[in-house]
C-alpha cells in the first residue's frame, strides 16, 4: 500500500474565553496544519501538528508548514508503514519531528483504516475504553486556580496540572497551598507545571516550602543541567516534559535515574510510532506519563486518546485536550470530548474521526 497523495491544509483554531495562558507563553488563536494522506488502496487517513505559540518548545507553524512542503513530493511511492515511512522522512529531512509527526499520524490512521481496525489495536491494543485527561489551569491568582481545581475536581478529573512561574515563587507557594486545601481529601493528583521558567533557586524554595503536600514538578526549570542540579535537593517527583525532545534524550533521562516520570507530547516526539517506543521505554522502568500534545483539534485528540488506552492504567497520566478550549469540532458527530475528567476511547476504524467535508477549505499545498 503506497502513498498517491499528500495534501496539507492550514487552518485556525480560536482560543475560547482566551488568552490560553503559561509562563512565557500567550496565545489568542493557534493556526493548526491538517495533513490528508491518500493511499494507491483508496484509503484516507488523517493527521495534524498545531504548535501552541512559537516559544513553548522550539517548534512554530511556519517550521512545520515548510518542513511538511519539504517532504511531502518525497513521500509519493512510499509504502504506508511507520518504520518504512520514518526511514523515507529521516533521509529527506533531518529533525522537524513535530512536522514528521502529522505524516505519522495520517500513516496510522490510514493503515488501521485499511485494516479495518483502530488506531490504538494497530500500537498494541487498548486496555481501556476510557481513558483520563487532566486539567490543566493558566497561570492565574491563588484564590482563582483554588476555585478551578475545587470546580475541575468536583467535575470528575483525577489529575490537576497547576501552571507557575514567570511571577515572584512567593505566590505561587500561595497558589499551590490554596489548591492543596481545595482538593485535599478527593484523590486527585496534582502536577506543579513550571513550563521551563523557574530558576533553580525558586524551584528548590517551591519544594521546600510545600514539602507536606503531595505533588510532582513539572519541568520546573529550562535545561536538562537545571535538573540535574536541583533533583538531589528537591522533596518532589521530577516531571521532565519540554527537554524530552527526542527518543535519546528519554533514554538518558530514563537511564540516569533523573526523572519520576514525563508529560510527553505526541507530535513532539515525533508522533505515534515513536510514542509507542516512549510508552515501552517507560513500562520497563515502571516511569508514569501524559500522553498529550500541546494543542490541535479532533486529529490530535484522538491520536493521543488512541495511544492512551494502550499505556497501562498504573502508569497513565492522562491525555489533555485543547478540547474544552476550543469552539467545535471538526467531526460535528464524533468529535473527540472530555466528560467526567475522561475520554471515551473514538470507535470506527483508524482514529475514528473524519473531518466534516470541506472544514478547512481548500489544501494549501497538494501532491501526487
Ligand atoms: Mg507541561
Amino acid at each position: 500500500m503506497k502513498i498517491t497523495e499528500v495534501h496539507i491544509y492550514a487552518h485556525d483554531l480560536p482560543v475560547k474565553n482566551g488568552p490560553y495562558r503559561m509562563a512565557m507563553t500567550e496565545v489568542w488563536t493557534l493556526p493548526t496544519t491538517l495533513v490528508k494522506l491518500v493511499s494507491d488502496t483508496g484509503h484516507v487517513g488523517w493527521g495534524e501538528t498545531c504548535p501552541v505559540g512559537s516559544t513553548y518548545a522550539e517548534m512554530h507553524v511556519g517550521g512545520a508548514r515548510a518542513a511538511l512542503q519539504a517532504m511531502a513530493p518525497g513521500l509519493i511511492g512510499a509504502e504506508v508503514a511507520p518504520v518504512l515511512l520514518h526511514a523515507r522522512m529521516d533521509a529527506l529531512l533531518n529533525g522537524h519531528n513535530y512536522a514528521k509527526a502529522a505524516i505519522d499520524i495520517a500513516a496510522h490512521d490510514l493503515m488501521a483504516r485499511a485494516l479495518g481496525v483502530s488506531v490504538a489495536t494497530l500500537l498494541g491494543g487498548a486496555l481501556t475504553d476510557r481513558v483520563p485527561s487532566y486539567y490543566s489551569t493558566i497561570v492565574g491568582s491563588p484564590d482563582e486556580t483554588a476555585r478551578i481545581a475545587a470546580e475541575k475536581a468536583a467535575e470528575g478529573y483525577p489529575r490537576l496540572q497547576i501552571k507557575v512561574g514567570g511571577r515572584p515563587v512567593e505566590i505561587d507557594i500561595e497558589t499551590v497551598r490554596k489548591v492543596w486545601e481545595a482538593i485535599r481529601g478527593t484523590g486527585v493528583r496534582m502536577a506543579v507545571d513550571g513550563n521551563r521558567s523557574l530558576i533553580t533557586r525558586d524551584a528548590l524554595t517551591l519544594s521546600r516550602e510545600c514539602s507536606d503536600i503531595p505533588f510532582i514538578m513539572e519541568q520546573p526549570c529550562n535545561t536538562v543541567e537545571d535538573l540535574q542540579k536541583i533533583r538531589p535537593q528537591v522533596r518532589h517527583g521530577i516531571y521532565m516534559d519540554e527537554n524530552s525532545v527526542n527518543l535519546n534524550t528519554v533514554i538518558s533521562a530514563v537511564g540516569t535515574g533523573l526523572v519520576d516520570g514525563f508529560g510527553m507530547k505526541v507530535t513532539r516526539i515525533g508522533g505515534l510510532h515513536p510514542m509507542r517506543i516512549f510508552r515501552d521505554i517507560c513500562a520497563v522502568r515502571n516511569l508514569p506519563h501524559t500522553c498529550d500534545d500541546s494543542w490541535g483539534g479532533d486529529i490530535i485528540a484522538a491520536a493521543c486518546t488512541h495511544v492512551g488506552a494502550t499505556v497501562h492504567p498504573r502508569l497513565m497520566e492522562g491525555a489533555w485536550l485543547a478540547q474544552p478550549y476550543i469552539e467545535g469540532n471538526y467531526d460535528s458527530r464524533n468529535g473527540v470530548k472530555i466528560e467526567g475528567g475522561h475520554i471515551r476511547l473514538p470507535a470506527g476504524p483508524g482514529l475514528g474521526v473524519v473531518p466534516d467535508e470541506g472544514i478547512f477549505g481548500n489544501p494549501v499545498l497538494s501532491f501526487g
